[in-house]
């Protein structure tokens, strides 16, 4: 599928389906719908795109999914590889548009962080993607390609593999593709990847969030908080800021929940990180249930925002801990090729 081309195929592209859907548009064109299950486990288990290799499907019915539909996967138009393995691919959509997806090898396992959108509304002042504004939502077919071609950097089959919704753009603003995708990750047929190894990260939608939760409540999710008052918030998140209060977002993480939210926080040099910062955060979050992940910022280009010295990270960290919180401070993977947090989206410019 390269830029440029127009779909010649009456059923579309088949990772734009899901199982139920693609089973009706089988039976339509005569086959047994058992053959949409044969069709989830190429694409998803075998992760093989290339229909004229499913051989448990009879040669006729091959003929006419080829016909039909359209399996390939977008191409890779970049790949950039980090002294630690870390690789970011720039992949190019069908209408020309690119986006940033990153594989972080880990001990027996490994990471994939995807994305969303082209772009992103929110406009957070601390993010590359917010600074290129939005283009448009990634369809549920081109949010598993990112999945599906970064999973070939696995070392081997049987490796666990964590998905973190981290890229470009905010899922909950496109919650109908993200939650197919989801049915498609977690599903038999499907990817079968445990529910629990993957992480939404949201500012914080919460009507849409709730119904995310409720249909896929082993999710993990990760609110950008960023702020522990709503003026540092607001300079930080100025749209994501105007849409749920701090006080409302920490009551909805305050009730029952499967697996404790974790709160990220990203700490930038005379904006949030005082001991007065710390304080007030401390006192907000220790009566949740959850964790904080630090996140030293990362540089983007035009951005004149800094990381804490070591030693005002430090003093943060120990208010945080003396409060009796569970803090980690997330050392960003792929800083020299820009795929860390907030860096996505560097030369993902759309080429229409
Ligand atoms: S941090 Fe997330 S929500 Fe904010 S602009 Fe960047 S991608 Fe969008």
């Amino acid at each position: 599928m390269n830029a440029g081309d127009k779909p010649a195929f009456p059923g579309g592209w088949l990772y734009d389906l899901d199982r139920v859907t693609l089973g009706r548009h089988l039976v339509a064109m005569g086959l047994p719908d058992y053959a949409a299950t044969q069709v989830f486990q190429w694409l998803y288990k075998q992760r093989e795109p290339e229909i004229s290799n499913w051989t448990n499907i009879a040669r006729a019915h091959r003929k006419v999914l080829a016909e039909t539909f359209c399996s390939t996967l977008p191409r890779v138009e970049k790949e950039s590889r980090d002294s630690a393995g870390t690789r970011k691919i720039l992949l190019r959509l069908l209408d020309g548009k690119g986006v940033e997806a990153v594989w972080i090898p880990g001990e027996g396992r490994s990471t994939i962080c995807i994305s969303t959108q082209v772009g992103c509304v929110m406009g957070c002042s601390f993010c590359a993607t917010g600074a290129m504004g939005f283009e448009r939502n990634l369809s549920m077919g081109e949010i598993l390609a990112q999945v599906l071609v970064l999973a070939r950097f696995q070392s081997e089959a049987g490796e666990r593999l964590n998905i973190v919704f981290m890229g470009m753009g905010e899922p909950l603003l496109n919650p109908r593709a993200v939650m197919g995708a989801l049915a498609v990750m977690t599903g038999d047929p499907g990817m079968r990847i445990p529910d629990r190894h993957i992480t939404i990260s949201t500012v914080g939608l919460l009507e849409p969030l709730a119904e995310l939760e409720q249909r896929f409540p082993r999710v993990r999710i990760s609110l950008s908080l960023h702020a522990a008052d709503e003026a540092t918030r607001r300079r930080l998140m100025p749209k994501a800021a105007l849409l749920h209060s701090i006080d409302q977002l920490l009551a909805y993480f305050s009730q029952p929940r499967h697996f404790p939210v974790t709160f990220e926080y990203v700490l930038i040099r005379g904006i949030n990180t005082s001991r007065a910062h710390a304080r007030r955060l401390a006192a907000r979050l220790a009566p949740i249930p959850g964790k904080i992940n630090l996140i030293p910022v990362n540089p983007v280009p035009g951005c004149p925002f800094a990381a804490p010295s070591p030693a005002e990270e430090d003093t943060f960290l120990r208010i945080l801990v003396s409060a009796g919180l569970s803090v980690t401070v997330r050392r960003s993977r792929g800083r020299d090729i820009q795929s860390a947090c907030g860096q996505l989206a560097g030369e993902a410019g759309g080429r229409v």
